[in-house]
């Protein structure tokens, strides 16, 4: 029988909630983000980050936020500097 006891403590589980609010505050402060990552776009889960903000997100939400800033008139080149290689 498999068990599914967790297997991190309180104060690690705390840790990484901290870890994650900051996350959300350093990207909600960003005026755009700039990310430049072979990633983006991809299925990979390896998270990219903002040469802004330090903030941190998964490849397929920053291909969604980059074509949304594109969609609002922004140029793709100022959040997503390879844009033009895809
Ligand atoms: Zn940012």
């Amino acid at each position: 029988m498999p068990d599914f006891r967790m297997t991190i403590s309180k104060a690690e589980l705390m840790e990484q909630i901290e870890e994650a609010r900051q996350n959300v505050a350093r990207l909600e402060s960003c005026y755009a983000h700039r990310i430049s990552s072979p990633y983006l776009g991809t299925l990979s889960r390896e998270k990219v980050i903002c040469e802004r903000c330090g903030g941190t997100l998964y490849p397929d939400a920053a291909l969604q936020y980059a074509r949304g800033f594109v969609a609002a008139g922004g140029a793709a080149e100022d959040v997503w500097p390879d844009w033009a290689k895809t």
